[in-house]
């Protein structure tokens, strides 16, 4: 198992960057290597600050080759673009998102799990316009039927969007974490006066296929 040079994570995944070519073993893992992109994307002066922290001690430390350490020093545009193995992570990162199972049960046909990470969980608030007209109409809430199905349909559509989102942020934790896949996956919808509160959570796992 390899371990990630900046905040000594370890990495279970084969998801990692190596910041320099001449010395392989230092690699950086998801998290770290996002935030080391970040920087290259002129964050906030707060997102700058969580940056700095976390890379400081990597900076300083002499152990690590002045090459890997000045990855963080060097961390704008025009290094990264010129960077071919940036992209080929980027691919990778791309394709585990695509390729992580997801299931609602506790296994996995034909596969059998090899470590739990973590449960992990996502969730987006936003306001319902279905709700805002429900109970501003509510006398002709009944009486209207094509009213009705109208503003449902208005909002089915915007739970959907709202599920696909939290969906999209819940598969990049768990590949972050090093999973291949996720177990007991759920889904919570709760409505509150003129909100909705969509969850999921899971099991975040790696699975191997047993031959
Ligand atoms: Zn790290």
């Amino acid at each position: 198992m390899s371990q990630c040079c900046v905040c000594n994570k370890n990495i279970i995944s084969d998801l990692f960057f190596t910041p320099d070519e001449e010395h392989p073993s230092y690699i950086f893992c998801d998290s770290c290597y996002r935030a080391l992109r970040e920087l290259s994307q002129r964050p906030s002066e707060t997102e700058y600050r969580q940056i700095d922290t976390l890379f400081s001690d990597f900076a300083r430390n002499t152990h690590i080759p002045i090459s890997v350490r000045n990855v963080y020093r060097n961390a704008d545009d025009t290094y990264w673009e010129n960077k071919d193995s940036a992209q080929k992570y980027q691919d990778l990162y791309n394709r585990a998102i695509d390729e992580l199972l997801l299931t609602t049960g506790s296994h996995f046909e034909g596969y059998k799990v090899t470590k739990y990470l973590d449960i992990i969980s996502c969730e987006i608030i936003f306001k319902n316009s279905f709700l805002n007209s429900l109970s501003a109409n509510l006398d002709d809430f009944f009486t209207s039927l094509s009213f009705r199905e109208r503003e449902l349909s208005g909002s089915m559509e915007q739970i959907e969007r709202a599920k696909k989102h939290v969906m999209a942020q819940f598969r990049k934790k768990a590949v972050s974490l090093g999973a291949n896949a996720v177990l007991g996956i759920d889904f919570e919808s709760t409505f509150g006066s003129d909100v909705v509160k969509i969850s999921v959570n899971g099991t975040a796992v790696t699975v191997d296929k047993i031959e």
